[in-house]
Parts: C-alpha cells; structure tokens; sequence
C-alpha cells in the first residue's frame, strides 16, 4: 500500500529530530539543555510559525494555543506547525561559571535537575548566538522542505534575516512584508511577544 504524504512526513521528521537529539554542534548549550525543543503541530501545515528559540511564551501552552486559533481564524487556515531556528537553550549560569573546570556533557537531566546544584535549573534564558543560529539552520531548513508549508511566519528580525539569507534571497524584507519563495510564502512579523491582533491583521493584508 502506497504511503500517505502525511505518513513519508512523520517518518522524515522523526528520522530529523532523532538527528536533532544527538546533536553536539553547540557543545556550551547542550551542556544546559535537558531536551532540544522540537517542531509541534500539522505534519501538513498550511501555516508553520518559526520562532527565535524557546522562551517565556512559547513555553506557555494557553499562549500557543490561543497563537494558533487566532492564526486560524484570521489568516482562514486549519492545519498550523510550529518550530525553532535554534533548539538548544542559551543560558546564562552562576552555577556554571563558579566552577572554574567542568567536564564537557550534559549538566541537565531530563527532568531539568542540574548536576551541579542539585536542583531545577535556575539559570537565565538569553538570546542565541550567530554561531548557534548558524549551526542549528540546517534542521529548520530540513523541516521545511519536509512539511513544504504554504505560509512561512517568520517571528521577529533575526528569525527573517537567517531565514531568508540561508535559502538565498538577500533583498531587504521589512518587518509585515511578504516574499513569494518557491511554492511558499515568507510572512514577516514582528517578535512573538509584540505579536497582536493589529499585526495578525496585517499579515492577512498581504498574504
Ligand atoms: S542548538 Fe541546534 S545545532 Fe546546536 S547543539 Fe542544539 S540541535 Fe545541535
């Protein structure tokens, strides 16, 4: 029996994000991560979200809920996907740089206990660096030739710049201005904790 697309995708993404869990390109922010944050959502996405990193509101599930029912119903699409252009945690730790020598691997369980306190992590989430950002687009860019969405949101100026340099379009693109790429269109947006309705609005004006 022929496989489904939805079925070649899960399969695709499973085979990724295995790769994803494995991975020690950013060796200072495996060290701090108990889990790398993986994509979520339509494995057949007619919109699909790219934030920056996890963060304080990605982390809350009532947000991301009402992120995509708010997506839904305004830009008229049912099935959303969510992801990260980098998966690994940036942090920074005073536990961490107490100790003058520590020996390379993961300081976190998966349960977010830290090693080296002896208690849930503490440290401070902070912005990724052009060397993570780096490093961790070739996933982003696997997932979406995967999923190959129809809307492209792209969450803040770092995330649309990456981005668009990385599949080649190096022309200026403001923030609430769309490309046309391939079969998809790259929808730019303001960062996720400035994203309103005013701003859902005006992607809807130039979808
Ligand atoms: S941030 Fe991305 S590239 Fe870096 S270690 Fe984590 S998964 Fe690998």
């Amino acid at each position: 029996m022929e496989e489904s697309s939805r079925d070649q995708n899960i399969k695709s993404i499973i085979r990724m994000e295995d790769r994803v869990g494995q991975c020690c390109r950013c060796l200072p922010l495996i060290m701090c991560t108990s889990k790398p944050s993986l994509g979520k959502g339509d494995l057949e996405p007619q919109a699909f979200l790219i934030f920056e990193c996890e963060n304080y509101y990605t982390r809350d599930t009532n947000w991301l809920i009402e992120l995509r029912n708010m997506i839904k119903q305004e830009l008229n699409v049912e099935r959303v996907y969510h992801t990260f252009m980098v998966r690994c945690h940036p942090k920074a730790c005073s536990n961490r740089q107490s100790y003058s020598c520590i020996i390379p691997g993961k300081l976190l369980n998966r349960d977010n206990i830290c090693k080296l306190s002896n208690d849930i992590c503490d440290g401070i989430p902070m912005k990724p660096s052009g060397e993570a950002i780096i490093n961790c687009l070739t996933y982003l860019l696997e997932e979406m030739d995967i999923l190959s969405p129809t809307y492209v949101i792209l969450f803040g100026k770092k995330v649309r710049d990456y981005v668009l340099k990385s599949c080649g379009v190096f022309e200026i693109l403001e923030t609430g201005q769309a490309y046309k790429y391939k079969d998809m269109v790259f929808l730019s947006t303001v960062e996720e904790k400035l994203f309103n309705k005013e701003e859902l609005q005006k992607l809807h004006r130039i979808m």
